[in-house]
């Protein structure tokens, strides 16, 4: 610094920062899907629990070090960039465009979380006023009707349960391609792998419907048990997932 820094006194550090979209399915990454002609599409996702957050922009990347973010996300006008908040404005001209979204709650680096892709989505509202949707390659959304209908249950039915309100205006699912873990629970951008989104009565078994069912309640438990309490350090991850797995049980059982 050229001058001393006095305490209490409020400063804005500027930096420069290249990240790269990547192919290593941590930080922001490439996936990849085939539609119906055989061509491949491509979308850019996020996955940055526990320590990937830091390849996408600089930060602070524990934990316990809890910040608001306002995420600004460039894009071309025939694809939909997702955040954890809502879209606050858009702005741009032909051809691209930049998304701003709402400045999120106090969170985690490692829960903060965007997609930009080509899917289309099926809403449904739970209990109270949050926008729930379900987002998947558009030839297969219509196998996401299931996880629309029990998801937005669940979630209404947490915030009697626990009584304590879902803090965030919206819920957005989204079936990806290709993902390291088999959910990601970023608050309100909840990341899956394709198949425990998506339920073919006609071909799937009711062990898969299971299955898919008690994913969805786990991922949703941990927007209480992790995304809104969160321990202060990896050791005591055990408590989130301890606590979701079991509380997914008392959510499935209520759909
Ligand atoms: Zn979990």
């Amino acid at each position: 610094m050229d001058e001393e820094l006095i305490k209490g006194e409020r400063y804005t550090l500027q930096m420069e920062f290249l990240g790269y979209l990547n192919d290593q399915l941590r930080g922001f990454y490439r996936s990849t899907y085939r539609d119906d002609d055989g061509t491949t599409k491509y979308l850019a996702v996020t996955h940055f629990q526990p320590t990937h957050a830091r390849r996408a922009f600089p930060c602070f990347d524990e934990p316990a070090l809890k910040a608001t973010f306002e995420v600004h996300l460039a894009r071309e006008t025939w694809m939909t960039s997702l955040s954890n908040m809502p879209l606050a404005r858009v702005e741009g001209q032909e051809g691209w465009v930049w998304d701003r979204f709402e400045r999120s709650v106090p969170m985690s680096t490692y829960l903060v979380a965007f997609v930009v892709s080509d899917f289309s989505y099926i809403p449904s509202t739970s209990g109270k006023d949050t926008l729930f949707r379900i987002w998947a390659q558009p030839s297969a959304i219509r196998h996401a009707e299931y996880v629309s209908e029990v998801g937005s249950k669940i979630l209404a039915f947490y915030e009697s349960y626990f009584n304590v309100s879902y803090p965030l205006p919206k819920m957005d699912m989204v079936a990806v391609p290709d993902i390291a873990v088999r959910g990601m629970e970023n608050w309100g951008l909840i990341t899956m792998i394709d198949r425990s989104i998506l339920y073919d009565p006609d071909v799937d078994s009711a062990n898969h419907k299971d299955t898919l069912l008690e994913v969805v309640a786990h991922e949703l438990a941990h927007q209480w048990f992790g995304n809104l309490v969160t321990p202060r350090w990896w050791d005591d991850l055990w408590l989130n997932e301890g606590f979701a797995t079991f509380v997914a049980y008392i959510g499935s059982t209520y759909v």
